[in-house]
């Protein structure tokens, strides 16, 4: 599981997902305008194209908002336009639904989903006691070929950074994240996949309203887990992650939801960190 699997997803989704620039802020559309207005045939072999093509191209268009909230979206309507058959669009609904970006409809229908800050705020704080335990453990076991791969990870997502280019850094960043948990158990490594998954639509959400200081401030506490992962201090890697994690969550709430109050967010952070302080005042006693 994870280095392995993370470098062919990232190699398949670097072929099939045409890049997509940081997004601009859109004006609201008509939600009554026809689906074949938003999407476009898609180019090539099109009755051959795989799933996780449609898939992706469905994704950049929700995440976009070209598919804004609510657009009602039929797997009948969705293959005519994009001029595909319905099996490998059905599929793609499956896995649009897994990241929370649609919901079901009756008649093989779907919903785009807009911002939700309760499924904002609860996927936050799984993700900081998940991704929290799972790098304490996955740290103290990495090896130096481990190192350099996050360090390439990081420098890539720099690079990404300063050519502006998002949709690649969404890639880097969900791989920068996936490392620090690819020594945790196998089960609950595929549901922090698609909890991190889940989150990307919120990272576009909040570019989308102009929260770039996020951006600065994520890039200094990348380097930070990445200096106190070579340095193998798992808990400070727990803290550090746990801090990374609930500031975006927090912030993004702030920015968007400003009447909701993150209480359960901030109670999975508190803990999270006076329990890394707890482990390490034992050590320091050992
Ligand atoms: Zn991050």
């Amino acid at each position: 599981m994870g280095a392995k699997d993370n470098s062919v997803e990232r190699s398949l989704m670097r072929r099939q997902s045409a890049r997509m620039p940081f997004p601009q802020k859109t004006t609201a559309r008509k939600k009554t305008l026809a689906l074949r207005k938003l999407l476009r045939p898609l180019v090539g072999d099109s009755h051959r194209r795989a799933s996780v093509d449609i898939h992706q191209y469905l994704r950049n268009s929700i995440l976009a908002n070209t598919l804004p909230a609510n657009t009602i979206l039929s797997q009948v309507e969705v293959a005519e336009c994009l001029k595909v058959s319905r099996t490998p669009v059905r599929e793609a609904f499956r896995m649009l639904q897994e990241e929370g970006l649609i919901s079901a409809e009756p008649n093989y229908r779907c919903r785009v989903l807009g911002f939700d800050p309760e499924e904002l705020e609860l996927l936050y704080a799984s993700r900081i006691m998940n991704e929290g335990i799972s790098a304490a453990i996955t740290v103290e076991g990495m090896s130096d070929a481990h190192i350099e791969k996050l360090s390439a990870i990081f420098n890539d997502m720099r690079r990404d950074e300063e050519q502006q280019d998002l949709d690649q850094w969404i890639l880097d960043h969900r791989a920068f994240h996936q490392m620090l948990f690819s020594g945790a158990n196998p089960k609950l490594q595929q549901r922090m996949y698609v909890d991190c998954q889940r989150s990307e639509r919120y990272v576009y959400n909040s570019i989308q309203s102009g929260l770039v200081d996020i951006f600065r401030r994520a890039a200094v506490e990348h380097r930070d887990i990445l200096q106190a992962c070579k340095k193998r201090q798992a808990t400070l890697v727990a803290s550090l992650l746990t801090r990374h994690l609930s500031r975006a969550g927090i912030d993004i709430l702030k920015a968007l939801a400003p009447q909701w109050d993150p209480t359960t967010l901030r109670t999975a952070a508190g803990f999270m960190l006076s329990g890394a302080t707890h482990l390490d005042d034992r050590q320091d006693h050992k």
